[in-house]
């Protein structure tokens, strides 16, 4: 029997309806718009469609965008005093720097240079404590969506058995605790994990976010499993073009799952969803404007 899809694109079209409801509320409230600043350092092609895009995503929900480019010549200096100045800048409620940065460039330290009430990708150490331990804070997107996905998909996910594969403090490792958080039994498997078949056999859930195209076959996915395949792998074919592909052989794994995200059109378009999403709850929590968290 095929797995229903699990269709992120239309979800997040519908969460995106929903975000520039509460932003036009939010503008009348605050007599301003909720804002975002993307700071892209560099001339890195994926990194430049990428900000195009949530650029977009951002106006096309009633809230600003503001791009700030830095060269990498002008150096880590520029890029911190730039973050600061955000910092300052009362019409900024969400700062994003695009990363990878190039070469020479700190990652970390210009990550903990955010105010963590406006780093609302969620990857400063203050909002990962507060997730490590339970307090509310600025989840990242990525898991963040899948989250989402999973509920409405699922329901309760109390006493559920959920394989997470990677670790990343971006994807894998956020979304094992908020698994957790949801009483889900969680196990995290990573390159060094031992027979990687049968861990993900026992699971009633399977996020898979490696980063190899693929990797999970279809003979290992328990009967009726969710899977939300994280992964973006471009993979060039013999005749020499291009496509992505997840880390999920989609064809076998929807033979057995019972709900599968297709990739591309599952968990991407729900990681701007919910930057809008973190970007509007920074602005309410910044106002002191009321906002319904859970409801978005
Ligand atoms: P990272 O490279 O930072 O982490 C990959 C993780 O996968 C690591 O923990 C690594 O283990 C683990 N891993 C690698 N190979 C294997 C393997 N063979 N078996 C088991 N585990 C393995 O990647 P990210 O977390 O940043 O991203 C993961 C994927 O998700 C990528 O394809 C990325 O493009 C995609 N992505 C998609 C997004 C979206 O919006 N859809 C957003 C962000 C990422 P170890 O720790 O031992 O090295």
């Amino acid at each position: 029997m095929s797995a229903r899809l699990i269709d992120g694109k239309a979800f997040a079209e519908a969460l995106r309806r929903k975000i520039g409801t509460y932003a036009q509320e939010f503008e009348a409230a605050a007599g301003r718009k909720a804002g975002l600043a993307v700071v892209l350092v560099g001339e890195d092609p994926a990194s430049e469609v990428y900000i195009r895009s949530k650029g977009q995503a951002m106006v096309a929900a009633g809230m600003d965008s503001f791009e700030y480019r830095l060269t990498a010549e002008a150096g880590e200096a520029a890029l911190l005093a730039k973050v600061e100045q955000l910092n300052a800048d009362p019409r900024v409620d969400g700062i994003l720097v695009q990363l990878p940065l190039p070469e020479g460039f700190d990652e970390d330290r210009v990550i903990s240079t955010i105010d963590p009430d406006k780093d609302v990708d969620g990857f400063h150490i203050v909002n990962a404590g507060r997730l490590a331990v339970g307090e509310k804070g600025i989840v990242p997107c990525t898991p963040l969506g899948c989250m989402a996905l999973l509920k409405d998909c699922c329901g309760d996910l109390a006493g559920l058995e959920a394989v997470v594969i990677g670790r990343s403090n971006i994807v894998g490792r956020p979304m094992a605790q908020l698994l957790t958080q949801a009483d889900a039994t969680v196990t995290v498997a990573h390159s060094r994990t031992k027979n990687l078949a049968e861990v993900v056999r026992r699971a009633d859930i399977v996020v898979a976010a490696a980063g190899q195209a693929e990797l999970v076959k279809g003979e290992w996915i328990k009967p009726g499993a969710v899977v939300i395949d994280v992964g973006i792998n471009r993979v060039t074919l013999p005749d020499g073009s291009a496509r992505l592909t997840g880390d999920v052989d989609f064809a076998a794994a929807r033979e057995v799952a019972g709900a599968i995200t297709p990739v591309p059109g599952g968990v991407g378009p729900m990681t701007i969803a919910m930057l809008l999403r973190n970007t509007l709850v920074s602005a309410c929590h910044r106002e002191g404007i009321p906002i319904d968290e859970d409801a978005l």
